[in-house]
């Protein structure tokens, strides 16, 4: 399972999406590449692959794009079939357990088609092997009947147009990844590209945002445009609740202290473990599972839903020992690291892993 995967819907700052999400959503996406914020490397490929197969009349190669969840991923897909003015089918990796799935889904695809698999990397291993041919040959051949009298009927496709979508490019099969022509690498998004998804979004929306108010939220939401998306609503909410509606840089953060997301975007469960790791073990190294015992949680949600992104920012690190709080953690936190006895001037040893052997300066010691 994928840290992304795990990481609970009901968490604010969580980038997998939530019933509420997917309803708002649909208004929310960009719906051509121009009006697509951010990632300008896919961007601007991806406008060339388009660009070119529409030149040529005929359907582009099969698109691969890898990243974690709410960069827009699904967005992009949409985004392909209108501007090749295509029908899009949508399904994921999870929903295709038998080759049957598979060969029902292409069997029925019109000429020109766009197939979303979202997840691609979670298909079953037998529909994954009928997917290497469909894609390559425009042909899946369909197995009737079982053991020695089993045949092979083969049935020609209608050439389409495959994305896939992965949060895990790595756990492909080569020969499903050798089969994309062109593989799209999602990264998260800068402060100023985030402040133009709020305002965009806040604009659909009909909520007055002042540009401070817009930069709030983007410095708070992870790099991730859905995460941005959700804190706008929750910030609207309280606009207009306790005040007039219009969003400005302190109503974002009254409302964002109400939720429990700080300036960073660290939410409760992240504070927690930071907490715990710089006040009840110094700053480290500690177990995973003393960790997670400290703060109440499975040592499964510390890992999976709190570490990724507190490792993403720096501030802690994953050693052989165990778990450390960088320098950045304790001066997040407002904390000062203890003095160790008998060191006072040095990093303890695991420390000196992550500062470097030399490093003169205790964590938090800037
Ligand atoms: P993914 O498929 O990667 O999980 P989505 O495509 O569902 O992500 O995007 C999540 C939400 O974020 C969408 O509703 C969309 O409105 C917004 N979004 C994502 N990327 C962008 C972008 N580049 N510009 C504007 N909004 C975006």
């Amino acid at each position: 399972m994928s840290p992304y995967d795990s990481d609970p819907a009901d968490r604010l700052v969580t980038s997998s999406a939530d019933g509420e999400d997917q309803a708002v959503e649909a208004a929310l996406r960009p719906k051509l590449l121009e009006e697509f914020i951010g990632q300008e490397r896919v961007r601007e490929q991806l406008s060339l692959v388009l660009q070119a197969a529409r030149k040529r009349g005929a359907s582009p190669d099969h698109v691969l794009l890898s990243g974690p969840p709410g960069l827009g991923k699904t967005t992009l897909s949409m985004i392909i079939a209108a501007e090749l003015n295509a029908p899009i089918r949508i399904t994921s990796g999870p929903a295709i357990q038998h080759a049957g799935d598979l060969a029902a889904i292409l069997s029925s695809l019109t000429e020109g088609e766009v197939l979303f698999l979202d997840e691609i990397h979670r298909m079953s291993r037998p529909a994954e092997e009928m997917l290497y041919m469909a894609m390559e040959d425009f042909r899946v051949d369909v197995i009737v009947g079982k053991g020695p009298g089993a045949t092979a009927i083969p049935l020609e496709l209608p050439p389409f147009t495959l994305v896939g979508a992965t949060t895990r490019a790595g756990l492909l099969p080569p020969p499903l990844r050798d089969r994309f022509g062109f593989t799209g690498h999602m990264e998260f998004y800068a402060p100023a590209e985030l402040e133009r998804v709020v305002h965009r979004s806040a604009a659909l929306l009909d909520v007055e945002i002042d540009p401070i108010g817009a930069a709030e939220i983007a410095g708070r939401s992870r790099g991730t445009p859905r995460i941005a998306n959700r804190l706008l609503r929750r910030v609207r909410d309280y606009a207009q609740v306790r005040h007039d509606g219009v969003v400005t840089k302190e109503i974002a953060a009254q409302a964002l202290r109400v939720y429990e997301v700080d300036e960073r975007g660290l939410d409760r469960l992240d504070r927690a473990v930071l907490t715990a790791l710089l006040k009840l073990f110094g700053g480290g190294p500690v177990g995973l599972s003393t960790l997670a015992v400290a703060v109440g949680e499975e040592a499964e949600t510390v890992e999976e839903v709190a570490e990724p992104f507190l490792v993403r920012e720096g501030l802690l690190a994953r050693t052989p020992r165990g778990r450390i709080a960088t320098a950045a953690a304790w001066q997040h936190m407002g904390l000062t690291p203890p003095i160790q006895p008998g060191a006072g001037r040095g990093p303890l040893p695991a420390q000196q892993e992550l500062f470097g052997q030399g490093a003169a300066a205790r964590p938090g010691a800037e």
